[in-house]
């Protein structure tokens, strides 16, 4: 509609649409000449695999891992990351990211903070640009209208996350880091700690994000065919830490899987739903003041009460 708005010409609006249209196969259709498959071996998507350790305490782990089955063995992958573990579906096959195991937090932990530390992150553009991108991600969760809420935090220096040490006591602290030493192939991994009993509920206590510099990361505007978008990637991630699962609908940030050169950074209505099943759809808005408008004399219009523009001239 925009566009159209913003174009004099209807026939020029329409010629815009398909020259758009055009472009968009003809990229579609460079992403899947024989050379490139032949440079990478076939198309890249990733694939997911989650896994859950049972915790001193009664707590559990969950650890959902973003790998690209071309590198390694998922399951491989999945033993090395969380020894000990067992594997686990998260909505697999589900029509709506609401169809979840993942465990939600409890309301007095709402706000749930992310602390990012940017150390190590491999952007071109500098460390404060993925700050931004972190904020941006957040915020977008943040704002879809929920019992859930989810703020932006700082972390000055990397510190000790539950993907670092799946079996470690945890800190409580909720983060958002880069490692250099994950294996090859896992592109990043969440690491959620539950509390309480299985039959009563049990509750997120942590929620930790890690993402591993070794992958061919994409954080600009346009995703290369031959990079994972990362901004997309982040948003799915934070979609586990605020409790939602997998969705098989189309276009969905919790989709299982992302391939090379695809964008989804914004929540879709499947997300939205997923998030406001959980949380509920959160407080009502708040009442706008609706402006009094006194009632007109008797024997007056309203017409009479308005004031009157340039009379005399
Ligand atoms: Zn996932």
């Amino acid at each position: 509609m925009s566009r159209v708005r913003i174009i004099p010409s209807r026939h020029i609006g329409v010629s815009a649409s398909l020259l758009a249209v055009a472009i968009g196969a003809a990229a579609l259709l460079q992403g899947h000449t024989p050379a490139s498959m032949a440079e990478d071996g076939g198309p890249r998507l990733t694939v997911e695999r989650t896994r859950t350790l049972e915790l001193p305490g009664g707590r559990r782990l969950t650890v959902t891992a973003i790998i690209d089955p071309q590198l390694v063995d998922p399951e491989e992958a999945m033993d090395e990351l969380a020894p000990g573990s067992l594997p686990i579906s998260v909505g697999a096959g589900g029509a709506s990211a609401a169809f979840t195991i993942f465990d939600v937090w409890a309301k007095p932990d709402i706000p749930v903070t992310m602390h990012y530390s940017p150390d190590n992150a491999p952007a071109p553009q500098g460390i404060s640009y993925t700050t931004g991108l972190v904020e941006g991600a957040i915020a977008k969760w943040d704002a879809i209208g929920s019992g859930m809420r989810v703020v932006y935090g700082e972390l000055t220096s990397p510190i000790a996350s539950m993907c670092d040490n799946p079996d470690g006591a945890g800190d409580g602290i909720n983060t958002i880091q880069w490692r250099s030493n994950l294996r090859n192939g896992v592109l990043g991994s969440t690491c959620t700690v539950t509390n309480g009993r299985l039959d009563a509920g049990l509750r997120v206590v942590e929620a930790d994000i890690v993402f591993s510099t070794k992958f061919n990361w994409s954080f600009g505007e346009v995703t290369p065919l031959d990079a994972y978008d990362w901004r997309s990637t982040l948003l799915h991630e934070l979609g586990h830490v605020i409790g939602l699962g997998h969705t098989t609908t189309a276009d969905a940030v919790m989709l299982a899987s992302l391939a090379r050169g695809v964008q989804r950074r914004t929540p879709q209505d499947d997300d939205i739903q997923g998030v406001r099943s959980l949380y509920g759809p959160g407080p009502a808005p708040e009442a706008k003041p609706v402006p009094q408008i006194p009632a007109p004399p008797p024997g007056l219009t309203r017409r009479a009460t308005l004031p009157v523009v340039g009379k005399g001239e």
